[in-house]
């Protein structure tokens, strides 16, 4: 192709993350010609760096603590020794699958993937190498990058997600910056592989976006296990010796460590890539759209983690698919963010869709709650595990929130997103029957409690 040779296309996608590949592969399946730009691996953050090789660590830690406690449910076993080139080689055999996996599904869409760095030149033209694809429309999906805090330098014992996802050993002790989302998974599969782990959280509570029912019972939980959480406290600065990092809080205390994981947020990638010189206007690096996902620049799309609002890899699926059938004519409807499941993969899971009561107070005014005790849920005695799934209503109205926590919650999560999502009112899922004995019917419980006929729970 020579240095001035124009491909036009009707979709040009810049990032092949969970946003962009899922625009393009919706985009194929409605006839329009695509063009996916990615500099590194298809799949982007999600599938390489985020949920799944975390997941993947997540379920061997589950793998380790069940060895463990074999005894307390009259198995003899015992946890002979984590060996991480094992776990990593589990982990990057299931990354490696679904990579090729995804790889076959966007060759046989005839979608044109063009490896290199792209950037816009101009609001319809992304440059890669010497080729200038020109599109209808653009999509903007270059995700997101896990930020530092100022005057800490990400190396050696100071790592992000990334650098911890392949440790080649166990950690003795480890300092978690930041009680997020990724903060509390880390905490939890460290913890569950045998190091002393202590989080620091600016923020009166863990996992803060949360109801606060949530972060409570997970401290509670996450103590009883013996992770240190300190809330409410600030980091003054981290320095490295040869075999050790101290870390040191604005309340004077020190901790030493082996490692320190930064899990502080994660920015938007937008600089250096010609939006704003394309006329695409940045709040604070992030890209804003109005609910139907378009930038303030006519043909020009920006979907996933460059988007405010929740860095979750199915909102980036969804808007997607959402602004394919948008540029396909299809008028999709709008997608509500309150309705996103969310789901913290730590032990105990958290899994919550719609309003926190907060919330809900604000924009209904009055609200009704309530919060069933897994302790009344047949197999969640079984699996040994403690939490509560809470409600949330507005009175006399639909259920607008679910706050679940306890092991495998987040499998409960589809039927709590039906249900706000489908403006469920207690009554009619009261009706409906759950089998008999699954955690899913701590759902249905809760909701015959709140229709007044309460059956496991006290009145
Ligand atoms: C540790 C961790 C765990 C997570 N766990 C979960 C989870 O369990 N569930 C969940 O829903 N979400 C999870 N997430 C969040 C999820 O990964 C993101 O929300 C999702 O990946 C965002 O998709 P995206 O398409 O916006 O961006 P990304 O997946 O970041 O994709 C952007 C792509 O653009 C490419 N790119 C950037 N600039 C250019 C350029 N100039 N030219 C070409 N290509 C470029 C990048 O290489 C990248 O592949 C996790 C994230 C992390 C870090």
């Amino acid at each position: 192709m020579s240095a001035d040779a124009a491909d036009d296309y009707d979709v040009v996608i810049l990032g092949g993350g969970s946003g962009g590949y899922a625009c393009a592969l919706r985009s194929a399946e409605l006839g329009l010609s695509v063009a996916l730009v990615e500099k590194a691996k298809l799949g982007g953050t999600c599938l390489h760096v985020g949920c799944i090789p975390t997941k993947a660590l997540l379920h061997a830690a589950e793998v380790a603590d069940v060895a463990r406690e074999g005894e307390r449910f009259g198995v003899h076993t015992t946890l002979d020794s984590v060996d991480m080139t094992g776990v990593n080689a589990y982990k990057d055999g299931v990354v490696g699958r679904l990579h090729k996996g995804l790889q076959g599904l966007v060759k046989a869409a005839a979608i044109d993937y063009v490896e290199g760095t792209g950037r816009l030149d101009g609001a319809h033209t992304v440059v890669v190498g010497d080729r200038r694809l020109t599109g209808t429309n653009v999509v903007l999906a270059t995700g997101s990058y896990a930020k530092s805090l100022p005057g800490l330098e990400i190396g050696g014992r100071v790592m992000t997600s990334e650098q911890a996802l392949s440790l080649d050993h166990v950690p003795a002790r480890v300092v978690v910056l930041g009680g997020g989302v990724i903060g509390v998974e880390f905490a939890s599969v460290f913890r569950s592989f045998g190091s002393e782990v202590t989080i620091v959280e600016a923020l009166p509570r863990l996992v803060a976006a949360e109801d606060e029912a949530l972060s409570k019972q997970l401290e509670r939980a996450f103590r009883k296990r013996k992770i240190a959480v300190k809330t409410g406290v600030r980091f003054a600065g981290a320095g490295e010796a040869d075999d050790v990092v101290t870390v040191s809080l604005e309340s004077g205390e020190t901790i030493e460590a082996d490692l320190l994981l930064v899990a502080v947020g994660r920015g938007p990638v937008t600089e250096g890539l010609g939006y704003e010189e394309a006329g695409v206007t940045l709040d604070r690096g992030f890209v804003p759209t109005d609910d139907r996902l378009r930038t303030n620049v006519e043909g020009v799309y920006a979907v996933g983690d460059i988007v405010p609002g929740l860095q979750l890899a199915h909102r980036g699926f969804a808007q997607g698919i959402f602004v394919a059938e948008q540029i396909a004519g299809l008028s999709p409807a709008p997608i509500v963010e309150s309705g996103i499941p969310r789901v913290t993969y730590c032990d105990p899971e958290i899994a919550s869709v719609g309003l926190t009561e907060t919330q809900a107070r604000e924009q209904h005014g009055d609200v009704e709650t309530y919060e069933y005790n897994l302790g009344g849920n047949g197999k969640s005695q079984i699996l040994g595990t403690q939490g509560f799934v809470k409600l949330v209503r507005a009175k006399d109205g639909p259920i607008v929130g679910v706050h679940m926590i306890g092991a495998r919650m987040g499998e409960q999560i589809g039927e709590a997103q039906l249900i706000v999502n489908w403006e469920a009112h207690p009554e009619d899922v009261a009706g409906l029957v759950h089998a008999h004995p699954t955690q899913n019917e701590a759902l249905g419980e809760a909701h015959l409690a709140l229709a007044g006929k309460p059956l496991h729970a006290h009145a």
